[in-house]
């Protein structure tokens, strides 16, 4: 470095610097980002597998319990048969849900876009029900669905939408096990405002707590013992990636909860 005095000399400043705690350092630093990155790498590996098999078991629990009535309707004496196909009909559709379900996870994993058509999202929520109604049975809950007059066609992709509207229906039917009631009640509301298409789905439960309420749609937040906690934040992202909001509530008439999300509407000419 050179250096001009008061007297107009020059002079030069030499200096040493020892770096070796520098080097030392940046060779952490590197250590450090190469480890979030493999963190970051298996925490989405973990959230992944999580997510599928989240997903996934729904539709193998209703396999198997299709199966399994099947074969006790089989084993009357007459077999009822007519029985039988149901249960076969109901296991064939159970399965058809899981091989989508796998072949959108494989889309992601390609990271292809979910396919998305127009759709009645009324229609949507009859197949949704379709898929819980085994188990609303066994849990002593009754589902109904209520469709405002209209019509409430809505851009999502099928099989993403349909796990939403399952995966609250299923949360308030767990809501419901979890509170004192013998038998309960879930109502999935379908309407529209400005814009856009509602759907709302309300139970009698015992409702959300407000520790509960703050950290409904964090990931891995669950108050269930064998939960994952994964059920909203996926519904979350996956109507806000069709440009919607989902929300929660406390009902103010009765004891319960009610989730509500807005999709926009489908414009005329779309799809
Ligand atoms: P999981 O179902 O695996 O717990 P979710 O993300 O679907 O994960 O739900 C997170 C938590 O939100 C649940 O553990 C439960 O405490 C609460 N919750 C969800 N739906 C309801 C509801 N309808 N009534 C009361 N609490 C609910």
């Amino acid at each position: 470095m050179n250096f001009i005095n008061e007297n107009g000399r020059r002079f030069s400043l030499a200096g040493m610097i020892d770096v070796t705690d520098r080097r030392k350092t940046e060779a952490d630093l590197a250590a450090l980002q190469a480890d979030f990155a493999h963190a970051a790498r298996i925490s989405m590996l973990g959230e992944l597998a999580a997510s599928i098999a989240h997903e996934v078991n729904q539709p193998l629990a209703a396999i198997g319990a299709s199966g399994e009535a099947g074969l006790r309707w089989l084993d009357r004496d007459p077999p009822n048969l007519d029985r039988v196909r149901n249960q076969l009909t109901r296991l064939v559709g159970q399965a058809e849900r899981a091989s989508r379900i796998i072949e959108r996870i494989r889309g992601a994993a390609r990271s292809s876009a979910p396919e998305r058509q127009s759709l009645d999202m009324s229609k949507v929520a009859q197949n949704a029900l379709g898929l819980v109604e085994h188990q609303a049975r066994a849990m002593r809950v009754t589902l109904d669905l209520r469709v405002m007059g209209g019509s409430f066609i809505v851009m999502a992709d099928r099989t993403q939408l349909e796990q939403v509207i399952a995966n609250l229906v299923i949360n308030a039917m767990q809501a419901i096990a979890a509170g004192e009631a013998a038998h309960g009640h879930v109502v999935v509301g379908i309407g529209g405002s400005d814009g856009y298409v509602e759907c709302s789905v309300v139970d009698d439960g015992p409702g959300l707590e407000p520790h509960v309420e703050r950290r409904l749609f964090d990931s891995f937040f669950t108050t269930k013992k064998d939960g994952m906690g994964l059920g909203l934040s996926v519904c979350r992202s996956i109507v806000q990636s069709l440009g919607g909001s989902l929300t929660a509530e406390n009902r103010s008439d009765a004891p319960g909860a009610r989730f509500i999300f807005r999709v926009p509407r489908a414009a005329a000419g779309d799809g």
